[in-house]
């Protein structure tokens, strides 16, 4: 039968002629639904038997899931719009009017935000606490606290959390352990083998890689991942299914990259820690790093430390600037864990949201330079450090 033009068009061309066999690389589903045969099988759709809706489940997002079930050693993950979506879905899911959680004081600024500024008009109370003094966590615990949530490698000073140690406190009174392991990639470190429940990614970082991906996962067991799905889906944070895609193939080659930095970010560490401009340089390789034993004891030390570092210059402003504008092959951008080199200055980039009290006990002074150190050449970016610094002079 044939239709009119208006009606005919928009049904030509949707179904592909002869056979498509196994593709080397999946294919792309960005259908926004499904067609349904009759009301039994929307049914069985809706009970989650196959896909009908993209915001409940979408098969690129699933594959991109399951890689990364893989890789984290967990039983399901959810793959998100963004990195705070993963956050804030797993924050507003499992806790209450009335809950307590105790949050490491170093997480990511806008978690911090959000533990501020949000939280509270849920009836949930934050402690900050410093997660590397377990005395101080333990004494923490309220009644009511229901989750610690934490960084392995906590931001700007890379100071890095004893999961181990951190979940006993945890499972001996019934608390959820919630672990944003972004700066380890599961190629270093697996939080869920150490006891956490819930692993959680910006994979904008090192899952992109590329600096054009936005995306956010979590990883639980299949339990808690079922009790964290109603608000993802309420929410509404689900991962478009071509980002979806082109993440799945990014992971291809984390590996690759993830070891081609973190071995960059020793070396840079290492020629940093000799400059006579550099106060100090913080990096879990460095003998001298607060937790360098635990890093090496707990980290597959064969991929490295990570690959963000931070080092402090001298605490003026107008030295730093001439430091940043005199690098020349390494450049100035918010975000982190691409494969190109780029810095940021921590400081101004939450200047505009706290006090300059509280600035500094974030550990965010003046002379800290965070770097995220990419796949080129070390020879290269360590002659651009040293030129800059050198600039520092004049
Ligand atoms: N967690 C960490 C450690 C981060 O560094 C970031 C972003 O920089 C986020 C979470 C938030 O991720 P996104 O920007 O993908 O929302």
């Amino acid at each position: 039968m044939s239709y009119n033009l208006d009606t005919e068009v928009l049904y030509q061309g949707t179904t592909l002629q002869g056979i498509v066999r196994n593709p080397e690389t999946p294919a792309i589903y960005p259908s926004s639904a499904y067609i349904l045969d009759d009301m039994e099988d929307y049914l069985f759709a809706d009970k989650g038997g196959r896909y009908y809706y993209n915001r409940s489940a979408n098969p690129n997002r699933d594959e991109l899931g399951a890689a990364v079930s893989f890789l984290e050693k967990g039983g399901k993950t959810l793959i998100c719009s963004s990195g705070m979506a993963a956050i804030s879905t797993v924050l507003l899911s499992l806790l209450k009017n009335g809950d307590h959680v105790v949050m490491n004081q170093a997480v990511y600024g806008e978690t911090v935000e959000l533990a501020k500024w949000i939280l509270p008009g849920y009836g949930i109370e934050v402690s900050f606490v410093d997660f590397t003094d377990l005395e101080a966590v333990r004494n923490a615990v309220k009644e009511n606290t229901k989750m610690f949530y934490t960084e392995v490698i906590a931001n700007p000073l890379t100071l890095v959390t004893d999961l181990d140690e951190v979940t006993t406190i945890a499972h001996t009174q019934g608390i959820l352990t919630v672990v944003d392991s972004t700066f380890t990639t599961p190629f270093v470190y697996r939080p869920l083998e150490h006891g956490a429940d819930i692993v959680l990614h910006s994979m904008t970082k090192y899952f992109g890689g590329h600096s054009d991906l936005t995306g956010g996962c979590v990883t639980a067991s299949e339990e808690l991942i079922d009790r964290i799905n109603p608000e993802y889906l309420l929410l509404g944070c689900c991962l478009d299914p071509v980002s979806s895609w082109m993440f799945l193939r990014s992971v291809k080659t984390m590996s690759m990259r993830v070891r081609a930095q973190n071995r960059n970010a020793v070396k840079i560490a290492e020629a940093l820690s000799e400059d006579p401009h550099v106060r100090e340089v913080y990096h879990p390789s460095l003998p001298d790093h607060p937790q360098h034993e635990l890093a090496s004891r707990v980290f597959d030390t064969e991929y490295g430390y990570g690959a963000m570092l931070s080092f402090r210059l001298e605490d003026d402003h107008e030295k730093v600037s001439a430091f940043m504008k005199s690098l020349k092959l390494i450049r100035y951008l918010g975000t982190l864990g691409g494969i190109r080199t780029t810095f940021t200055h921590p400081r101004t980039a939450f200047r505009n949201n706290f006090s300059g009290e509280e600035l500094d006990g974030m550990g965010l002074a003046e002379g800290l330079v965070r770097i995220s150190v990419g796949a080129e050449d070390s020879r290269d970016l360590i002659e651009d450090l040293k030129q800059a610094l050198s600039a520092m002079d004049k």
